[in-house]
């Protein structure tokens, strides 16, 4: 008998907002994603077991690391009222 076990990344949009980019300099779209890395058993997602939250400019590709409380700070500047884990 042998077990196939391993990781999988999952990403989640979790909300668009549009600020200035540090990196190119313009004022565009900016993608906060939530990152969650989940622990597959035969391939199928069991749970997660660690998450990290980072934003994308939609001009450059440049990302930023954010905090959970960044992440959810922009969700609430934007207007959302759900996350999308339910919450
Ligand atoms: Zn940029």
């Amino acid at each position: 008998m042998f077990l196939l076990f391993g990781t999988r990344p999952a990403l989640a949009l979790l909300v668009i907002v549009t600020f200035r980019c540090d990196y190119c300099g313009q004022t565009v779209a900016q993608r906060v994603f939530k990152k969650t890395n989940k622990f597959t058993l035969f391939f199928v997602p069991l749970f997660s077991f660690s998450k990290s939250y980072f934003v994308e400019c939609s001009n450059c590709g440049g990302a930023t690391k954010l905090t959970e409380a960044q992440a959810h700070r922009s969700m609430q500047t934007a207007g959302a009222t759900t996350y999308p884990d339910g919450r």
